[in-house]
């Protein structure tokens, strides 16, 4: 897409509204909203905005930066066009007032991390299947765990809201030009998924958060919330994102295939599941960001415990969809939809790369039920368990030196500093367990 393509549109379109986005290190989307007289500046990376008001970002005497749209990115928003007034939106990296690209943006970031894999030549492609609950709200509009379904995994059409939401959230999306291929109800009551098509990685990462935001956008216009929280409700499955990864070759092939191979992987794509698998404690901290994420990584709910692979096996960590040829790739199934996916996919490619540059042999893959073994069997097959805390994710964290050179001095910096703050709240709080256990007998 080109400035002219773009002008073109909004002619075209009568695009009247504008919305520059980007990202703060929790994933947040921010926008600038502009009018259409400022429409040229914008497309020039001429707007600044005031940086200290962004959580994680600067100190004040700092605080003016620029937004660098990436034209490719630009896209109309169809919930928003009212009488032919139509408005459209821009993803955009964060620069200084030098004009340097800003440390701190997590898209530039995983811009550095990916350059970098390409020096050592690879690409990354990445599908994410974020699931996510539609709950009703109360007569306030405030958010309850009330579902309107009684639907199960892939049930038919369930005479509910939640269907029509669904079906306009992927209109939506398409006239976005997202490619969907799936879209299915999802284990728990309320729970859904829709699968759109994988992209290069920083793609990947625009898209999620594109779809997160639709998904939201379209809920709230049927009255319902849409949530990406890991673990809203105790006792059913939780949310997972689940993280279709793959390195390619320079030349276009997959590096993860090899067709003389018994389970026809490459040396790379061992390697890789290798160091996933070796790090995978680490980025954590960053795949499952929440006090609540680590409500969903326990046994019984679909959700990976503990640190394996399997080609078949939905338990482990790391799956092998059946999938080969171009489409050869791991799924890592423990991330969840509150990560923010630019952070992620460079956390997961640098420690899946660990494994490429030190040729790492994974482990043995498992085709048992890990559930079903004992902790001295799993000890005998090296198998570690995930962190099951957020207070032990982030020590994981800080502990692996992949963590701040993936993550940037800043980044690391801000990053734990939040984090530490959130689960000390946590940890200061009483909770309901707390008074349903013992309120009533001490
Ligand atoms: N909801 C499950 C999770 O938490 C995944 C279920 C599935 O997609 N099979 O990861
Ligand atoms: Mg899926
Ligand atoms: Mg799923
Ligand atoms: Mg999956």
């Amino acid at each position: 897409m080109t400035r002219e393509d773009i002008m073109q549109i909004i002619e075209d379109e009568n695009i009247q509204y504008f919305r520059l986005q980007f990202v703060d290190i929790f994933g947040f989307m921010k926008n600038v909203a502009i009018p259409k007289s400022q429409i040229e500046k914008a497309l020039d990376g001429k707007m600044m905005f005031d940086g200290s008001s962004i959580d994680g970002f600067v100190r004040i005497n700092e605080s003016d930066m620029y937004l660098k749209p990436d034209y490719d990115t630009f896209t109309i928003l169809p919930w928003r066009n009212k009488e032919g007034v139509s408005a459209a939106r821009i993803i955009c990296d964060v620069h200084k007032s030098n004009g340097a690209p800003f440390e701190g943006c997590p898209r530039v970031n995983l811009k550095r991390v990916l350059a970098e894999a390409k020096e050592l030549g690879y690409t990354m492609n990445v599908g994410t299947e974020a699931e996510f609950f539609l709950f009703e709200k109360d007569q306030n509009g405030v958010a309850t765990t009330i579902t309107n379904d009684v639907a199960g995994y892939f049930s038919l059409d369930p005479e509910d809201t939640a269907n029509d939401c669904r079906r306009e959230i992927i209109e939506t999306l398409e006239k976005m030009g997202f490619e969907i291929e799936a879209s299915h109800h999802e284990v728990a009551e309320g729970q859904h998924e829709i699968n759109f098509k994988y992209a290069d990685a920083l793609t990947a990462a625009d898209n999620t958060v594109t779809f997160k935001w639709v998904v939201k956008s379209i809920a709230s216009k049927y009255g319902l919330h849409a949530t990406f929280m890991p673990k809203p409700i105790f006792g059913v499955n939780g949310s997972g994102m689940h993280t279709n990864q793959s390195l390619f070759n320079l030349d276009g092939t997959n590096a993860f295939y090899d067709e003389s191979d018994p389970l026809q992987l490459s040396k790379i794509a061992y390697a890789y599941i290798a160091g996933a698998l070796k790090n995978a404690r680490a980025f954590a901290a960053v795949t499952n960001p929440l006090v609540n994420s680590y409500k969903r990584l326990v046994p019984g709910y679909e959700a990976p415990v503990y640190c394996a692979w399997s080609a078949s096996n939905r338990s482990a960590l790391i799956r092998i969809p059946a999938a080969r040829g171009l489409s050869t790739r791991t799924e890592i199934r423990c991330p969840d939809p509150s990560c923010n996916p630019y952070l992620a996919l460079a956390m997961m490619l640098n420690c899946g790369l660990d494994g490429v540059k030190n040729d790492l042999t994974p482990p043995p893959s498992v085709n048992k039920d890990i559930f079903e073994m004992t902790s001295s069997q799993m000890m005998e097959e090296g198998i570690m368990v995930m962190p099951s805390s957020l207070k032990e994710a982030i020590e994981e964290l800080k502990s692996n030196p992949i963590s701040k050179a993936t993550l940037g001095n800043h980044i690391f910096n801000k990053y734990i500093e939040a984090k530490e703050k959130e689960w000390d709240e946590y940890r200061i709080a009483v909770t309901d367990w707390e008074l349903k256990t013992y309120l009533g007998i001490y």
